[in-house]
């Protein structure tokens, strides 16, 4: 069908109405008026039925169909009135044509019903509300100048039904006609002319029935002009290439509040001053209690969509637009109420500080959109886990903040653990195809154990995060610092006799602002370590395959040396465990298996003697960790083991496998790749055991540990004197 098709059905129209008004209402021109009325009056209901064609499945067609119908009786009753009054110059009221003309309203007001439905999924208040206030100024006005006089005139029973009938009808569709145009919806030509067709018949409706009740209709006026041109609409408005979007939402928001809007209803507002202030200078009161009613059911519409607004804003004020949390500056005034209110009455309140983990690198690898449902998409899994019992609010960029009142600090370990396992326990999708896992720390503090006034409470919190941040990421931290020296995990409680390793250090180094001497003397200790195994050269190897093996996964720099340094001293802790243990494989006692496991913690508390060598620290203690969470100490499983630490494992079961220990020989090479093709995925991160064969495959490891062993050192880079902090970095010689 042409695009244009409803412009010729219009251009023909009207053409049908001229000639209507041409023809000499007397002798074969009044067969002919008849004919032309109908055919435009039942030429919409054709155009429907074609016009809806043209839609692609599923057509709307149900609420066109009926309108398609309740024309299709309007039609009827047309010919039926015309021929009655045309052909035999009757003039009966009511006659069966009434019975038509009335049987048009309801299909048409459940059509409407349907298509505002359709256009307005959600709740649309404030269209409701303007669209009643409009609604009763019409009913009103109506009632002053229609159907009240109409109700007042001496007919019989029969007429006077029928008389009302028409108006109160028109009324109710033209309430309904109002809520379609001021609800939502697409704005669209079909739509317009869908509006010109239903305001064009209630117009001429109502003149119609004004006329009637002054006497001047004459059948043939210039409402006949108005009710064909209304009909045309509405086939034009089926033909209209839009028709099909008709029954569609908007594609966004649209402005409600629009000037024509705004000064509709404000005349609206005035109907009732002005009919009283006519009705004053006439000195003649007219329907004082009705225009009253009218009047203050207006008033009430209208502090009830003040309300509305009111509450709407407020939401908006205290709401993130992106994530739908509260905003920061709720957050800060709640915690300053909710701390006030705990000093007076008693009681607990906890602040958890929530930072996304390197949430710049999704920004910059995916874009900044991806980033954004990212941050939906931890803000949802934040909000599940939180329940109803919190205030969680977005704090910052990639930072979120969690308000409980009277949470038992018992608990506050199990519900930051919770958070932090919501978010880190399925990868989140923030683009087609493109799922990422995302971890958070958290850092929590509680009035009054922590903090006595809410500015402290988010300091400490703050600081509890840093640590978190500091100690690896992925983590939660409670409490002042000084009360936290060891991230606290729900499932790495510290082994017992861990201080025992730090004993060893000479007290002159502990703490010593250079911590040259301390690098020195773990050195030192992983040499002997080395040397109580027999393997010389072990942690240098492992160190530098770790580099190159961290370089070769694309992880950067500081990644690659935090693995380096960690490699040259993950086994430091064995300097606690006597030669005899360490020498035997089999026949281990429980106590000696225990001691043995604990070593990674050992070395942990001793490399982080070094300031500056947290990350470090956390590395040595998760080597013995395993991908499928069977390791020791804490049983950490995947993505949750540090990746410098998955690739320590892998490097140190190398270099350990290809070396001759105290309890076995040397595994050949074919052996060794085999034992790491069968822990891949089980014992080892997969994608490193992948790179790590790649790099082996192309010769880039030193095949042999004892003979290609690479000379390596630890710098310790002195400030300049006077600046603050010691830059300690791995370089690696030869
Ligand atoms: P860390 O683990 O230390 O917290 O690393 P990080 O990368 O998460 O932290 P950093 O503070 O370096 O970077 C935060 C990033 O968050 C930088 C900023 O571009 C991004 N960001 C902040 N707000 C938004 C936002 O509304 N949308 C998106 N997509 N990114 C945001
Ligand atoms: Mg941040
Ligand atoms: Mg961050």
């Amino acid at each position: 069908m042409p695009a244009r098709a409803w412009q010729g059905y219009l251009s023909v129209g009207c053409c049908l109405i001229g000639g209507y008004y041409l023809v000499p209402p007397s002798g074969s021109g009044l067969m002919l008026r008849v004919v032309l009325y109908s055919l435009v009056s039942a030429s919409a209901t054709g155009a429907i039925l074609i016009g809806l064609r043209r839609c692609p499945s599923p057509r709307p067609w149900l609420p066109w169909l009926l309108l398609a119908l309740g024309q299709a009786v309007y039609a009827i009753a047309d010919v039926i009135f015309y021929t009655a009054h045309y052909l035999f110059d009757s003039a009966r009221f009511p006659s069966v044509a009434d019975v038509f003309y009335l049987g048009r309203y309801p299909l048409v007001c459940v059509a409407l019903a349907l298509l505002i439905r359709r256009r307005t999924p959600g709740r649309d208040l404030a269209g409701l509300l303007d669209a009643g206030t409009l609604a009763v100024i019409a009913a009103l006005l109506s009632w002053l100048f229609l159907i009240g006089p109409q109700a007042r005139a001496q007919l019989t029973i029969l007429v006077k039904v029928t008389t009302l009938a028409h108006p109160v009808m028109d009324l109710a569709i033209f309430a309904v006609a109002l809520r379609l145009v001021l609800g939502q919806g697409r704005q669209s030509m079909s739509f317009f002319l869908l509006n010109v067709h239903l305001f064009a018949i209630f117009a001429a409706d109502t003149l119609h029935g004004l006329q009637l009740l002054d006497g001047s209709y004459t059948t043939g006026n210039y409402l006949d002009a108005i009710w064909l041109a209304g009909n045309l609409a509405l086939g034009a408005a089926a033909l209209h290439p839009t028709v099909c979007c008709l029954d569609q939402p908007p594609r966004r928001e649209e402005v409600q509040f629009g000037p024509v809007r705004m000064l509709a209803l404000t005349a609206a507002g005035l109907v009732g001053p002005a009919v009283l202030l006519a009705d004053y200078h006439r000195r003649s009161f007219g329907d004082t209690v009705a225009t009253a009613t009218a009047w203050a059911v207006l008033f009430l519409l209208t502090v009830l969509k003040m309300h509305r607004l009111i509450a709407e804003q407020r939401r908006l004020a205290v709401t993130d637009e992106l994530t739908g949390l509260y905003t920061r500056r709720y957050f800060q005034s709640r915690l300053a109420s909710e701390v006030a209110r705990a000093r007076r009455s008693g009681g607990d309140v906890a602040v958890l500080m929530i930072d996304v983990d390197h949430f710049k690198a999704i920004n910059d690898r995916y874009g900044h959109p991806a980033g954004d449902r990212a941050l939906v998409g931890i803000a949802d899994r934040l909000r599940s886990a939180t329940g109803a019992e919190g205030l969680l609010a977005r704090h910052g960029g990639e930072e979120f903040a969690l308000l409980l009142a009277s949470a038992p600090v018992a608990d506050l370990l199990a519900v930051c653990e919770r958070l932090r396992c919501r978010v880190a326990n399925r990868p989140i999708t923030i683009a087609e195809g493109i799922s990422v896992t995302v971890t958070v720390s958290i850092g929590a503090a509680m009035h009054p154990h922590h903090a006595g006034d809410s500015g402290e409470l988010v300091t400490i919190a703050d600081q509890a995060l840093y640590r978190a941040k500091a100690c690896g990421r992925d983590r939660s931290v409670i409490g002042r610092v000084a009360e936290a020296p060891v991230p606290h995990r729900v499932d790495g409680a510290r082994p017992p006799g861990t201080e025992l390793a730090t004993a060893l250090v000479p007290r002159r180094l502990r703490g010593a602002a250079n911590p040259a001497p301390m690098v020195d003397f773990l050195r030192f200790a992983a040499d002997q370590v080395d040397v109580g195994l027999s393997t010389r050269e072990h942690s240098l190897a492992v160190a530098r395959w770790a580099r190159l093996l961290a370089t070769e996964m694309g992880y950067d720099d500081d990644t690659a040396v935090q693995a380096e340094l960690a490699g040259r001293l993950h086994d430091v802790g064995k300097i606690v465990i006597p030669p005899a243990i360490l020498g035997k494989r089999h026949g281990l006692s429980d106590d000696e298996w225990g001691l043995l496991r604990q070593h990674p913690d050992q070395g942990a508390q001793l490399v982080g003697l070094i300031p500056g060598f947290e990350r470090v620290a956390e590395i040595v203690r998760q080597h013995h960790e395993r991908y499928d969470g069977t390791g020791y100490p804490a049983r950490l499983a995947g993505t949750r083991i540090l990746p410098e630490a998955r690739i320590l494992a892998v490097c140190d079961s190398w270099a350990a496998m290809r070396s001759d220990r105290p309890y076995r020989s040397a595994l050949d090479e074919p052996a060794a790749v085999g034992e790491l093709r069968r822990g891949r995925g089980v014992q080892y991160d997969p994608r490193v055991v992948d790179a790590f064969l790649d790099l082996h495959q192309r010769g880039r490891l030193p095949v042999n540990v004892r003979q290609r062993a690479p000379e390596f050192q630890l710098v310790v880079l002195q400030p300049p004197a006077g600046a603050d902090g010691t830059v300690v970095e791995g370089i690696p010689g030869g």
